[in-house]
């Protein structure tokens, strides 16, 4: 992560065939396009990837969110549980929904503690959204069985796990619906764009729609297209297809790159008895695109997050205080600073945020250090890094 590292002919190539013709929206304007289907084609390839019988390409990874979740009926008043620890973007999609986004304690995988998420359902729970964040996942089987019993439906972000999969399964296929982000610092990387896939046929009709203002997409004819409900645009432009059609036919590549330098620097770190690493469920096989690791305190975790600045180890977060990936840093969520009114049954539903504690997670995320793994680094690079990373951590653990 991230694939425009590895830009190249590949890419070039397949938006030189969309600007050969002009055409740059993905519906419509069959005479013109010489057969060019870019956005149908990568939502063909990603079914194959996924093994997933739908793919509906949007806009953004926070549109994917949006779309999987009003395509599943999820709107006003409705709680969406999900955890503390995740891109703000997923608290973001809820909201436009005028949903109830339902913030719950992470485990030591990272994700949501399916105790945490038993805890918090009430009968207005209409879906679990676990975000399967910096390319693993939580604890699948244990979500699931939770869902089923109370009959809610379980989403996945994996829009940072593409390529990652549980029990043999890709991740984002393994809930009702899933959701991927290709922005522009992704595993697989279009500029900007997202993709919902399912298994369900109606769900999947359903975000064909809604991300096309209601547009029913029968026939050839798009103004003689019928509109069964209301809809938005959350379109992908035919450019930015292009663009992620090169990058996934290229993520074995690139799965393998991730998993070679991440091993490299986990075997480094692992012969310090002080550090221990994010767990991985059981059945579960990483993307690899982070190597998460533990320090035994936040000052510990603090002090090499700095260390491994000063030494030139970059791309390396404590995220506890910093950046925009846990709760810490979402005042402006918590006070509910909006542009226009929000309603008073959302208000009220988020009454919970501005006195709530979550221990377990900042006792996580507090020792974490997530370091992103990059694809272009030569294997010199990688052994360099590692070495920079043994000696930060050992000289501020003898301090
Ligand atoms: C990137 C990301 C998103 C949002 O994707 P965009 O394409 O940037 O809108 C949502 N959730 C998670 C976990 C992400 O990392």
């Amino acid at each position: 992560m991230p694939g425009f590292e590895l830009f190249g002919d590949l890419e070039r190539q397949q938006v030189n065939d969309v600007l050969d013709n002009g055409v740059l929206m993905r519906y419509g304007f069959d005479g013109m396009r010489n057969g060019h289907w870019k956005a149908k084609e990568l939502e063909i390839e990603l079914e194959n990837t996924l093994q997933s019988k739908h793919v509906q390409l949007v806009s953004s990874g926070t549109a994917a969110v949006s779309v999987a979740l009003a395509a599943a009926g999820v709107g006003a008043g409705d709680e969406v549980i999900m955890p503390t620890f995740t891109f703000v973007a997923s608290f973001e999609a809820i909201m436009m929904l005028g949903a109830i986004p339902i913030l719950v304690d992470i485990d030591d995988t990272l994700t949501l503690s399916p105790k945490a998420v038993e805890n918090a359902i009430t009968p207005k729970t209409k879906a679990v959204m676990v975000v399967q964040m910096c390319g693993s996942m939580g604890n699948m089987d244990a979500l699931q069985t939770i869902c089923n019993k109370h009959n809610i439906l379980l989403v996945e972000d994996a829009c940072q796990a593409i390529g990652g999969t549980y029990n043999g399964r890709p991740l984002g296929s393994i809930g009702d619906l899933g959701c991927f982000s290709f922005d522009f610092v992704k595993t697989i990387t279009c500029g900007e764009g997202g993709a919902v896939i399912t298994n369900n046929k109606e769900y999947y009709t359903n975000a064909d729609h809604y991300s096309d203002h209601g547009h029913d997409h029968v026939g050839s004819d798009r103004g003689a297209e019928t509109h069964p409900f209301l809809g938005y645009n959350f379109r992908i432009s035919e450019l930015h297809a292009a663009v992620g059609l090169a990058q996934v036919k290229r993520l074995p590549e690139f799965i393998d790159i991730q998993k070679k330098n991440y091993t490299i620097l986990r075997e480094a770190l692992s012969q310090i008895p002080e550090v221990t690493f994010r767990k991985v469920p059981d059945g579960g096989e990483e993307s690899y695109a982070f190597l998460n690791l533990f320090l035994p305190d936040l000052d510990t975790a603090l002090k090499v997050a700095e260390a491994f600045k000063t030494n030139g180890v970059d791309a390396c977060w404590n995220y506890y205080s910093n950046n925009w990936h846990y709760l810490n840093k979402w005042d402006h969520l918590k006070d509910l600073k909006s542009l226009f009114p929000i309603s008073t049954e959302v208000k009220e539903g988020l009454e919970y945020l501005k006195t709530k504690e979550y221990p377990e997670s900042d006792h996580y995320i507090g020792r974490n250090i997530s370091c992103l793994i990059k694809l272009s680094w030569t294997e010199a690079e990688v052994y360099e890094r590692a070495n920079k990373m043994v000696t930060a951590v050992k000289t501020v653990l003898e301090t």
